[in-house]
């Protein structure tokens, strides 16, 4: 006798809208809304290109995905595309894997600016809801805060710390996600923002994103004398069901870290090794102390108390390298 086990399928019918949804943690938060029922919109700046066929092969994409072009400096193209939805997930916002020679244009204003054009487009549209990308760098990097202090959702990277050490990608979130709530509390808008840390796990999009070179520059050895920092890791799923447990739960609120492991670069380097020796990694380490951005315990726990339950950190870097080798990106 078969045994038939039937999915039991939430279906929601609420429509979405996903900014940026071709990229590594949107295409998974795209994944688990369709796979949840809702019928998704997805900002992309290309659409029909290579870069997101993934996303049109995903199950229900048929049925119940629209992409729409939109760019978030055109205000017209995102109000266009958010009109009509009851919850927004903006997690667009440019991550460079390259240092750049013109960080106003090509990070700064598309974050800041680009969030409040989102913003103001749910604001005319009447969403219930925003759920926005921040990250820890909007968190972390304060060199006036202790070091041993440990760090929640009421620490905040000081702006001009950033711009004074051109660390462009963290000043760009900190204000960011500052600018949200100070429009949030003038409009009434409903806002969270999630605060990921390194965000690692299999990828869906053709090419490899910023946060997962970090790994796959381990695994071939890059640099071969490597800072033996700390590092706070989330795998890209529970980042994607951390925005949805954000938007469904009326009882969320405000900022939530989302970080799930802390580890130093040689403990990680020293997992990957056991599971996979076959790669070259780096030979040497130089211990650092706690730099101000290198801070070790960084709480996700207000998530955890929201119901979120983090996948293993083995269970995370086996399904990158799988993936990896699966795509050819690594042998
Ligand atoms: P990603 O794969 O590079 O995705 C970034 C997305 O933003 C892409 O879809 C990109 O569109 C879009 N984008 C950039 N500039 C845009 C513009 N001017 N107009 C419209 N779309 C634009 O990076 P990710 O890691 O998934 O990051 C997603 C979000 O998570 C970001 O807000 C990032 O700051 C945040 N975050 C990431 C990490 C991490 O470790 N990965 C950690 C903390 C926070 P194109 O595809 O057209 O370029």
């Amino acid at each position: 006798m078969t045994l038939t086990v039937e999915k039991t399928v939430q279906f929601h019918g609420e429509t979405v809208c996903v900014t940026g949804a071709g990229g590594f943690i949107a295409s998974w938060l795209v994944k688990l809304l369709l796979e949840q029922g809702y019928n998704v919109r997805g900002t992309v700046r290309e659409p029909g290109g290579e870069k997101n066929v993934h996303l049109e092969n995903l199950e229900g994409a048929k049925e119940r995905l629209k992409l729409l072009k939109a760019n978030l400096l055109d205000y017209d193209s995102l109000l266009e595309a958010i009109n009509g939805c009851t919850g927004v997930f903006h997690t667009a916002s440019p991550v460079l894997s390259q240092t750049t020679s013109n960080p106003e244009v090509e990070v700064i204003n598309p974050a800041i600016k680009g969030t409040l054009n989102v913003l103001k487009a749910c604001s005319v549209s009447k969403v219930k809801r925003v759920i926005m990308t921040s990250s820890v760098g909007a968190v972390l990097l304060d060199p006036k805060r202790p070091r041993d202090k440990f760090v929640d959702e009421s620490c905040w990277s000081d702006p001009e710390y950033c711009r004074a050490t051109q660390n462009w990608y963290y000043m760009s979130k900190t204000v960011a996600e500052q600018d949200a709530w100070h429009y949030s509390e003038e409009s009434g808008l409903d806002l969270i923002s999630i605060c990921p840390s390194l965000v690692l796990g299999p990828i869906l999009q053709p090419n490899l994103n910023a946060s997962c070179l970090v790994l796959v520059k381990l695994l071939n050895g890059d640099p071969e004398r490597c800072e033996n920092k700390a590092r706070n890791i989330v795998d890209v799923r529970d980042v994607a069901r951390a925005h949805i447990l954000a938007y469904e739960n009326p009882s969320a609120a405000g900022r939530y870290l989302c970080t799930a492991h802390s580890v130093r670069t040689k403990e990680l380097v020293d997992i990957l090794k056991r599971l996979y020796p076959q790669y070259t990694y780096p030979k040497d380490y130089v211990d650092v102390g706690l730099d101000v951005s290198g801070i070790e315990q960084v709480s996700g726990n207000k998530l955890r108390e929201l119901g979120l339950d983090c996948m293993q950190l083995e269970q995370t870097l086996v399904d990158i390298v799988e993936c990896f080798q699966h795509k050819g990106i690594l042998k």
